[in-house]
């Protein structure tokens, strides 16, 4: 068995707080002549017993899974309103203007930057995934195809490109060094500058038990508690935090230099923080729980599944994933994909 480490403090990973078992990539659509091929990996969730970091083993190179990537985010009406409502928020709050500049971690199809475009405030994308980036590049919008790391971040600052907002949605949980990641970030932030991020709250996903939401893309699950040490361990502070509805309940955080003072602590932070201890997320008997409630709820979907045959099709759509975790070799998955729509299954299988 070879050893992991913690991707932040790099202390010897010994508590496996989940195992799902052999899966397949979650964005991986084959081709029926790939059936064959395709490949499984183990997911195996970890949760560090020194910074309480959740997180998986890196199974495959980053690059491999972001540089042609599936997911278009203006293909979501509902994201687009997401990020245009934010754009409104954060430029007015913290007045940016087209002397700012602001630059996005896998900024995807250019869905948010325009907005700021729209606004004359100047813009920069950075994109890993190529056909994606072309398509931003088409619409205007100012992207660079890159895997953000902190050699891009000093590259930029040579360039004369610093940042007055950094935003990261959906991208902090992908990032397999997470601490050259946030040296990037500190990099590429001017003195005044304010860096945003979304994320999925581990506190929903303990709460709720949204196992669904651990895939191998998805590196690391935070609580608030652990991102004050991460960010606090690089000279960096979060200042303020917003609780969101998206992706099952996300947090979104505002963070600056230590040493920028023109910028207030919120009381959210700390009130969010006691809240995740009053769940227990700063001990590991609360993660040894969420294994016990998964394999829980593990029977129970199975034993819904065998009582309402009639709605097979339907359920195994929407939650696929789950059910791949049943078992990928069971008689009784099997007979799912007999019931599918032709032509479906193939995004599963
Ligand atoms: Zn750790």
């Amino acid at each position: 068995m070879t050893q992991v480490n913690c991707r932040f403090c790099n202390s010897k990973l010994n508590n496996v707080i989940i195992d799902l078992g052999e899966s397949p990539l979650a964005n991986s659509y084959l081709k029926k002549e790939d059936f064959e091929q395709e490949k499984f990996f183990r997911l195996k969730v970890y949760i560090c017993s020194k910074c309480f970091l959740v997180q998986i083993e890196e199974i495959e190179a980053p690059e491999e899974i972001f540089s042609n990537y599936a997911y278009f985010s203006s293909y979501s009406q509902s994201w687009l309103t997401h990020a245009k409502k934010f754009t409104e928020m954060i430029t007015t709050k913290f007045n940016f203007n087209k002397n700012s500049l602001v630059i996005e971690i896998a900024s995807n199809d250019g869905y948010l930057l325009q907005y700021f475009q729209q606004k004359k405030i100047p813009i920069l994308g950075i994109e890993p995934a190529s056909n994606i980036a072309q398509v931003a590049i088409s619409k205007n919008i100012p992207t660079k195809n890159v895997f953000f790391e902190s050699k891009i971040a000093l590259d930029l600052v040579k360039d004369g490109k610093q940042a007055d907002l950094i935003i990261g949605n959906n991208v902090l949980a992908h990032v397999p060094k997470l601490n050259d990641f946030i040296k990037g970030l500190k990099i590429l932030l001017k003195d005044t500058g304010i860096i945003s991020l979304e994320f999925p709250h581990l506190l929903q996903l303990m709460k709720f038990n949204q196992f669904d939401t651990i895939y191998h893309e998805h590196f690391s699950y935070f609580s608030l508690i652990t991102l004050k040490n991460i960010f606090s361990h690089h000279n960096l502070k979060i200042f303020d935090v917003d609780e969101l509805k998206t992706h099952g309940g996300s947090l979104r955080i505002y963070i600056t230099h230590i040493e920028n003072n023109k910028v207030s602590k919120n009381e959210n932070v700390e009130n969010l923080i006691n809240k995740e201890k009053e769940f227990g997320l700063d001990q590991i008997k609360t993660y040894e729980n969420f294994s016990k409630n998964t394999i829980n709820i593990k029977n129970e979907l199975i034993e819904f599944l065998k009582i309402s045959k009639k709605n097979w099709n339907v359920f195994f759509l929407k939650n696929n994933f789950d059910v791949l975790h049943v078992s990928k070799n069971d008689d009784f998955l099997k007979s799912f994909v007999k019931l599918l729509p032709k032509g479906t299954a193939r995004k599963f299988f």
